[in-house]
């Protein structure tokens, strides 16, 4: 598509230009503007400008398409693939760009790169005072080393001093994005100066009207913070699954109670303390990777970050091998997948654990079958026609040898014992999830096997 096609002029003055619409950017700007505060989102990729300007979100989160067509009738959102414009037209600039993993773990900062330049050159045109909010994931010391020295060559301006930097990661969930934007745990803030803390203390205070808890520090600090966080997150959950492997093969054990004991004694966040075929999506995997590559480079053993990755690998194999033990072995069996998004409530397949263990079935010769709500675009752009596709859940289980349940989508909770029994050729269920009450299976003619526990 011509890209010159999806041009949008900017016809507002605006305080805020978020760059890069994705699920963070798309999410930010909407919910800000969402509270009058006028945005303009810039995106470079033209299919997705032109969804996003005729009020189509191009993923699937919840409550955003209605905030999207709405806040656009206001008059408070609009977008455009012209940084300068945006730049020119608001206050600050919030950066939302991906920061993929390369090919050794690190992340490309390639598009925060290119972001930076054209940003430069804009505040390099501008007259008054602008703020750049670093959002996207970079690991510490990138905003002090790399975003730092782009804008400042490419404005022949001083940060903090004739602009405004600072670092404010992101830590929104997919499928809950636009509640966890309007309440965060905390905001973290690194600024370069006390004018810019200042600055976007107000912006925040307009926008969650009682400001959340704020944590000052520096801008290295901030980045480092997000990744503390999300790496604790892997370990933890890699520690979990391995717990629940223990309890797999231990008389009389279930890692549901484990993990209730274990999060009251430590106090521990309980949405983090779900054991499951592994940690998937956008942020966890390239993070932790991105950590200890940062690690290594710095001359820090990482092997805590490198276990969490080889436990979570080796997770989706375990979900295999239940399945082969209650098969008698897979190889020619018909096994259907319910959920092929990383986790429910999202179309991000991206790193999805269901993608290892269709991987792993097909290796192992079995024939798969698959059915999720809204991933099944997404899947089929990588699977093609390596798996059979269903419409229907209850479609997907009919004549299969075994049905693993690999996303906690709610609408799975809705099949009973007597949807496997009648439809399916041996019903064989193994539950990756959680989601299923092992007392509704006894006496129902289903195998069921849940992850986590012998009984
Ligand atoms: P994404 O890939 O969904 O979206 C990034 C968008 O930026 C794309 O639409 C891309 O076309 C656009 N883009 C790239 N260069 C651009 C440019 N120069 N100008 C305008 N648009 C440009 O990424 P995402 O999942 O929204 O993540 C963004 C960042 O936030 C990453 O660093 C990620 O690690 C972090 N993050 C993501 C999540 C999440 O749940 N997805 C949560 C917290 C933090």
């Amino acid at each position: 598509m011509n890209p010159f096609f999806v041009y949008m002029r900017v016809t507002m003055k605006s305080l805020v230009s978020v760059i890069g619409l994705g699920y963070v950017g798309l999410s930010t700007a909407v919910c800000l503007a969402s509270r009058g505060i006028k945005t303009i989102g810039v995106e470079k990729d033209p299919n997705k400008l032109k969804a996003i300007s005729s009020g189509h979100v191009p993923f699937h989160e919840e409550r955003l398409p209605q905030m999207l067509n709405s806040t656009m009738k206001k008059g408070t959102f609009e977008c455009t693939n012209q940084i300068h414009k945006a730049v020119e037209a608001t206050r600050f600039s919030f950066i939302t760009v991906g920061t993929p993993s390369k090919p050794n773990g690190e992340i490309d900062t390639g598009y925060v790169e290119s972001a930076c330049v054209e940003l430069g050159e804009a505040l390099k045109r501008k007259k008054v005072w602008h703020a750049v909010v670093v959002k996207s994931t970079v690991v510490p010391g990138t905003t002090e080393e790399l975003i730092k020295h782009t804008l400042e060559a490419s404005s022949s301006l001083k940060a903090g001093e004739d602009f405004g930097l600072a670092v404010n990661p992101e830590f929104l969930r997919e499928g809950t994005a636009v509640y966890d934007t309007f309440h965060p745990d905390a905001l973290v803030l690194g600024c370069s100066d006390r004018r810019t803390l200042r600055e976007i203390k107000k912006l925040f205070q307009k926008f969650y009207r009682k400001l959340p808890s704020v944590i000052e520090t520096s801008t290295t600090n901030a980045e480092f913070i997000k990744y503390s966080v999300n790496t604790f997150r892997a370990v933890q959950l890699s520690y979990l699954n391995t717990l629940a492997n223990l309890s797999n093969v231990l008389p009389d054990s279930d890692v549901g109670d484990v993990v209730k004991g274990l999060a009251t004694i430590m106090k521990l966040d309980n949405r983090y303390l779900r054991p499951g075929p592994g940690f998937g999506g956008s942020c966890l995997p390239k993070d932790t990777r991105a950590l200890a590559a940062h690690m290594r480079k710095k001359g820090v053993d990482a092997s805590v970050l490198e276990s969490a990755l080889s436990v979570n690998l080796k997770q989706s194999k375990v979900i295999v091998d239940m399945a082969e033990g209650l098969t008698n072995g897979l190889s020619g069996k018909r096994v259907a997948i319910l959920g092929l998004s990383f986790k429910g409530n999202t179309d991000d397949v991206r790193e999805s654990p269901s993608l290892n263990i269709i991987s792993e079935l097909l290796s192992r010769g079995a024939v798969v079958a698959a059915y999720d709500p809204k991933a099944m675009e997404n899947t089929r752009r990588i699977l093609g026609d390596k798996v059979l596709f269903s419409d229907r859940a209850k479609d997907c289980i009919k004549g299969t040898h075994c049905c693993i349940i690999a996303t906690d989508w709610k609408e799975f909770q809705t099949l009973g014992p007597n949807d496997f029994r009648t439809s399916m050729k041996t019903p064989v269920v193994v539950d990756a999830r959680r989601i299923f009450e092992p007392e509704s299976f006894r006496n129902s003619g289903v195998l069921y096997r849940r992850l986590g526990t012998s009984r």
